[in-house]
């Protein structure tokens, strides 16, 4: 076991932060709306012409073909520092349609998610339908060369600006659950698709409703086979789940935090702003669970970079890293006091709100992507052997 990095690595991520501090603006990050989504797409569009976008993938589809451990290095630094990364077309659908996709899919999207000219949205979640997915109702029937869906998605991340949307269907209803379901591609523009958004708690609006009446789609745009469509999405999770950023999102508010609580209060009384032992054993326990993250998160990129696919090791790494943001998030407002409660723009609010927001922002990190719950479910079930039920 070698817990080192070599010359290359150390060079690479040396570079991702000369990049991305010369191309981010950290405090873009927490502003919100249209004009954040405009940042984005062109900090993504930057990051497409440097080839980072879609680093790992085959050179053939727009890749950089570069390692997933240069890969993850390139997610957690653009974490830490609350840069953008790929989002969904170049985390998730762009991976899937590399393993299930036909060539014809493959040269058609791949090159436009690599170069940051389409951006992708999740139709999975109902209102009916989440933790338990493979009840989905939404249907897709077969009309000539096409098929013809009707049906209700929630949460889809972004879809108010999303170009495309790819989106698990119902195709054969007597089927058992998991093996009557298609996945498809879909333009977000055809006609029968609406939207409506949901606004978070955190006052952002990064959800919709996605409506979808009598929407017609070339049955070309199905990934893999009709009613294997579950298989495919499984392996979609397997990515969203094994992302590195779980752990970084917690970096910078924990850096700052503990910067904040070295500092001595205003009065000029020589006390630290944040003082006590219960606080420095939060600081404490909060660091040693960032680096016990941290080491979860590469081991699935090294699994990934030795052609291993990770997955209950994917749901550790993500459950352990969205509650340690949930831990963090907490202690952090416990700390700050009464004020920690200030939004940014109160008068006496301690570090801009950041805590408070995150305190918030953060309840949504266990659910997202599949539950706690469900994440132990897996761990027991494939990881430690137990009888489903
Ligand atoms: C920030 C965020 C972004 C999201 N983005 C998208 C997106 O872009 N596209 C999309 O399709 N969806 C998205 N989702 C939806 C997300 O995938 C679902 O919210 C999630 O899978 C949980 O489903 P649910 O909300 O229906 O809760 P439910 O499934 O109704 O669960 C309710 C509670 O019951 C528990 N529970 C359910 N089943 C079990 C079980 N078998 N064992 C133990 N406990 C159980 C759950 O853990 C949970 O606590 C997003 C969610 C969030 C929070």
């Amino acid at each position: 076991m070698e817990f080192s990095w070599n010359d290359h690595q150390k060079s690479f991520r040396e570079q991702v932060r000369s990049f991305i501090a010369e191309h981010w603006n950290e405090g873009v990050r927490r502003r919100e709306g249209l004009q954040l989504h405009e940042q984005v797409r062109a900090y993504q569009q930057e990051l497409a012409d440097a080839g980072w976008l879609t680093m790992s993938w085959p050179k053939e589809y727009g890749g950089g073909g570069a390692s997933y451990i240069e890969q993850m290095i390139f997610a957690e630094e653009s974490t830490f520092a609350q840069a953008p990364t790929g989002g969904q077309g170049a985390d998730r659908l762009g991976p899937a349609l590399i393993l299930f996709g036909n060539e014809e899919q493959r040269q058609e999207h791949l090159p436009k998610i690599a170069h940051a000219e389409i951006s992708w949205c999740q139709g999975y979640s109902e209102p009916g339908s989440g933790s338990d997915l493979a009840s989905l109702q939404t249907r897709a029937v077969h009309d000539g060369d096409d098929f013809v869906i009707n049906g209700q998605k929630i949460w889809t991340s972004g879809a108010q600006h999303a170009d495309w949307i790819h989106v698990l269907t119902r195709t054969d209803p007597t089927a058992p659950k998991h093996r009557g379901i298609s996945y498809f591609m879909v333009e977000m523009g055809t006609p029968g698709i609406s939207i409506r958004p949901i606004t978070q708690m955190t006052d952002e609006p990064g959800f919709n409703e996605t409506f979808f009446e009598d929407v017609r789609v070339p049955a070309a745009n199905m990934i893999g086979e009709e009613n294997r469509g579950w298989y495919v999405s499984a392996t979609t999770l397997d990515f969203e789940r094994s992302g590195i950023n779980r752990m970084a999102e917690a970096v910078p508010i924990y850096e700052r935090l503990l910067e904040y609580a070295k500092r001595s209060d205003s009065a000029g009384t020589g006390r630290r702003v944040i003082d006590g032992a219960i606080n420095r054993q939060h600081l404490a326990d909060t660091m040693i669970e960032i680096n016990v993250a941290r080491l979860l998160g590469y081991r699935v990129s090294w699994m990934q970079s030795n052609d291993l696919v990770p997955n209950h090791e994917s749901s550790i790494s993500k459950l352990f890293g969205t509650e340690l943001q949930q831990r963090n998030a907490r202690r952090g407002i416990n700390m700050l006091g009464l004020g920690g409660q200030l939004r940014s723009g109160s008068r006496h609010v301690p570090m801009d709100g950041e805590l408070c927001y995150a305190y918030m922002a953060t309840v949504s990190r266990t659910i997202a992507a599949g539950t706690s719950e469900i994440q132990r479910n897996i761990i027991a079930t494939r990881g430690l052997g137990l009888p489903r039920g």
